[in-house]
């Protein structure tokens, strides 16, 4: 079946449902979701959304950039940055008009609290930033902007996954997608398409992520040519439930949870004096695992997995119910264990993309290192990269990210679509995706695509994790080459047109080796140490060699690594002390 629409949004997380809000207003909008709407990773989203609101203390736009840009360990685009603090402000205030029901201050204000890295006055110590509902910040994120796209009447087309996007010489002009239900390919011919599909933190065993979190934005983009930006920075969260990777947020901290090894010692002393457990998330991970190497981890039953404490028991049971409810239910329910009596067992869990597809601050799509717009193609929230991050996210920065840039985005696309006729799209469009899937159905021998899973999840767990080197890296491009090729003939066992899960997780699994394969050679090539990648082999910061983007473009069966500069026009970059 073929649609026309001026804009297709794909994927209804907190970013395409922002950016869909916003062309909705001027364009024929349209969203599709391999999901429900409201099952976006959006809605798991716990502790908050950053903004220099001043509520509960003085604070500042600027201070909060400059947070920002020190957390990111200076790889961040600081103009951009500026703009993601600036605008942080009146994005809180809309969503807000919008009925999101915030927690409160005594006075009614939209209440704050404290989060990793943000700080007053450029590093004096930790200032209450991250505005919450709860610790349901994203799902309440969610339902407020799903229910506002309803009200404007958006086309949703739910259940869709898309397979490829038409892209010609810089062009883009529309998308291909398999309607779950039948079984049927759709085309979208559109005058603009933005990708919205989040991160894939299930490229690794222990994950935060949904199981949807398969990054097929980024793969569809890296097979059409375009690069994708700074893959080897993946953040590992400090505190997830041990051996689950279920994420404890960071707000258990940010209300006055501490860490604690063996000896029951705070060890974020030794790492970060003046922040403490509120430390950027990539120096408290790697103080973690620091810790469990020089023995000082809690022994578990198998006297392998070590771990260590979040200790919660000093916030009492009245925070712990009212700000923390669903926190504290999930570690009744996953450990049996009260966290109002008993210390919590976390260890770091692979959580977030801080690489994805370059933008620039409008939401285009870049395609090289001159800063090339690819017409039409846009790109927002975790599968973009646009760079406020840079080498590591700052917490409650995400949300912010999706609904900042998310409207900005659906803002260009009303100007853009206005001036443009439909592009044409040739009647095989859809010949690539459909040969793909009759490929993948025809097979009858082959590998099991979760065993392939299941050794990709492993190699990027042990070799391109927190601590990297050489060695482990080479070895791991190597099985991921191996991998891909046993995936060419891959088996589906499932047959059927309707729901087909089996053939959409395998479909899924390629778009996830493809990234891992991207992400290990960009880990590779950068020799230094910087933010969330850690080189064993080469531990310092290297700003005279490597103060700079990486570009992978991935070509068939290698990944050719380019660069472009990073802006440092508002502050010059310095060593991170905490
Ligand atoms: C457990 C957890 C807690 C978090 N807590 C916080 C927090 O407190 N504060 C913060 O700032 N950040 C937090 N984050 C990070 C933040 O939630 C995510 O980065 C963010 O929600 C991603 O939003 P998104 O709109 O980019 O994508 P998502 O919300 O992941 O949505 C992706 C959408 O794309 C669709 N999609 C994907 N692929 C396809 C396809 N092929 N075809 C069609 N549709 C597709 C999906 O259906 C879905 O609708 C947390 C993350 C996790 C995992």
């Amino acid at each position: 079946m073929n649609h026309e629409y001026d804009a297709v949004i794909v994927g209804a997380g907190g970013a395409g449902l922002y950016a869909a809000l916003e062309a909705s207003k001027k364009a024929n909008t349209a969203v599709l979701s391999k999901l429900y709407p409201v099952r976006s990773h959006t809605g798991a989203a716990q502790g908050g959304i950053s903004a220099a609101l001043g509520n509960v203390e003085e604070d500042k736009p600027e201070w909060h950039a400059f947070d920002t840009i020190k957390g990111g360990d200076y790889l961040v685009d600081q103009k951009a940055a500026m703009t993601l603090a600036e605008e942080a402000v009146q994005a809180v205030y809309d969503l807000e008009n919008r009925g999101l029901p915030f927690s409160r201050t005594e006075e009614g204000l939209i209440d704050q609290r404290r989060f990793g890295g943000h700080t007053r006055n450029f590093g004096e110590g930790p200032v209450r930033r991250a505005c919450y509902a709860a610790d349901r910040t994203g799902h309440m994120i969610l339902q407020t902007l799903y229910q506002q796209c309803i009200k404007n009447e958006v086309a949703f087309f739910d259940e869709f996954q898309v397979l490829d996007v038409l892209v010609e010489g810089n062009r883009c002009a529309g998308l291909v997608a398999a309607e779950l239900a039948t079984g049927e390919i759709h085309v979208f011919r559109a005058k603009a398409v933005l990708f919205a599909t989040g991160g894939f933190g299930r490229m690794y065993k222990i994950t935060s992520n949904a199981y949807a979190n398969t990054g097929d934005g980024p793969a569809l983009a890296a097979r059409r040519g375009i690069p994708l930006e700074d893959m080897e920075f993946f953040q590992f969260h400090p505190t997830g439930i041990k051996g689950m990777g279920i994420l404890i947020s960071e707000a258990v901290r940010g209300e006055g949870g501490i860490l604690r090894n063996r000896d029951g010692e705070r060890f974020m002393e030794r790492y970060a004096p003046t922040l403490l457990d509120l430390a950027p998330r990539d120096m408290i991970s790697r103080a973690i695992l620091t810790e469990i190497r020089d023995g000082k981890g809690i022994r578990g039953d198998r006297k392998i997995d070590d771990y260590v404490h979040l200790d919660a028991t000093g916030l009492g049971k009245v925070v712990l119910e009212s700000k923390l409810p669903d926190i504290s239910g999930f570690v009744r329910t996953y450990l049996g264990i009260d966290p109002t009596v008993e210390p919590i067992p976390v260890l770091p869990t692979a959580h977030y993309a801080m690489g994805g597809i370059p933008t620039d601050i409008q939401g285009r799509v870049i395609v090289d290192d001159k800063g090339t717009v690819c017409e039409g193609l846009y790109a927002a929230g975790e599968c973009a990269c646009v760079s406020v991050h840079g080498a590591n996210r700052l917490g409650t920065n995400s949300l912010l990210d999706l609904v900042v840039f998310g409207r900005r985005a659906g803002v260009h696309i009303c100007e853009f679509v206005d001036g443009v006729e439909l592009p044409a799209i040739d009647k095989s469009a859809a010949d690539s995706a459909r040969g793909w899937i009759a490929r993948l159905l025809e097979g009858k021998e082959g590998p099991h695509g979760g065993q392939i899973r299941e050794e990709m999840q492993t190699i990027m767990m042990a070799d391109v994790g927190i601590y990297r080197n050489a060695e482990g890296i080479e070895r791991a491009v190597s099985r991921l080459r191996e991998l891909r090729e046993r995936y060419a003939s891959v088996r589906v066992q499932d047959t059927g047109r309707s729901f087909n899960t089996d053939l959409l997780e395998i479909i899924e699994l390629g778009n996830l080796l493809d990234l891992s394969l991207i992400t290990a050679e960009s880990a590779l090539a950068r020799r230094e140490s910087r933010g969330a990648h850690s080189r064993e082999d080469f531990p310092e910061r290297d700003d005279e060699n490597w103060l700079k983007h990486t570009l992978a473009y991935l070509e068939k069966d290698r990944v050719r690594i380019g660069s472009k500069p990073v802006d440092t026009s508002l502050w010059e970059p310095k060593p991170r002390v905490y």
